[in-house]
């Protein structure tokens, strides 16, 4: 795990070959649907678990079956996820595993035809948000509209930047840029960051339609 090059609180993981080699499975364009969502799934796993050690621990001490106290920690405070809709919904498995019975609200953001700015439709959220961190999850972070315009809405629910950690598979230096400038205090944990956006908006050399491509929606 590194700390970006350029921005404080960006968090990428090791660029090791077994990282590599599952990207290069889900970059693949020839690749069939189940290889994406299986090897996407580890990728997200990856995330998650790294995403977790930004949580705060308390030492605590065990004794072992042979008899031997181990200084360990356990984690403190309470945690819930937020899918943003719906690629982030993806994550949502890869959270369960490591934690068990979390709550896990959701944010549906779009477009607006016109203007193209990113608009709320619907949030689902505990009611305690502010009184937990938040894994916020979403897989590709292109411009960052989407994920600024859920920051907004954790943050008018009490929750401070400091408990926000946002999950995510490949990131643009665009969007790194965007969330990093006006949230500085959210930590990005990503797997990867790409060399930029195309004319459309979409994360180059990336990997097309993330949510498509996972729930199969584009046939
Ligand atoms: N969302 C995607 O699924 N892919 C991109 O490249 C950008 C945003």
């Amino acid at each position: 795990m590194s700390l970006s090059k350029n921005h404080e609180n960006v968090y990428v993981l090791n660029q090791t070959n077994q990282l590599k080699g599952l990207f290069t499975i889900i970059r693949d364009r020839t690749k069939p649907r189940s290889e994406f969502i299986f090897y996407a799934n580890r990728i997200i796993r990856l995330i998650v678990e790294e995403g977790l050690n930004h949580l705060p621990v308390s030492p605590a001490q065990v004794t072992t079956a042979q008899n031997v106290k181990f200084d360990g920690v356990v984690f403190d405070g309470r945690i819930c996820g937020v899918s943003i809709m719906r690629a982030g919904e993806s994550m949502e498995q890869g959270l369960r595993d490591c934690c068990r019975s979390v709550r896990i609200g959701k944010i549906l953001i779009q477009r607006d035809e016109e203007s193209q700015e990113p608009v709320l439709h619907f949030k689902k959220l505990p009611d305690d948000i502010a009184d937990r961190y938040v894994l916020l999850l979403d897989p590709m972070l292109a411009t960052g509209g989407s994920a600024m315009c859920a920051m907004d809405v954790l943050i008018s629910m009490g929750c401070k930047q400091e408990q926000i950690i946002f999950l995510n598979v490949i990131a643009s230096p665009e969007g790194l840029n965007n969330v990093h400038q006006r949230f500085p205090n959210i930590r990005i944990v990503t797997a990867v960051i790409d060399e930029g956006l195309d004319d459309k908006g979409y994360i180059t050399p990336g990997l097309g339609d993330f949510g498509d491509i996972y729930f199969g929606t584009k046939i």
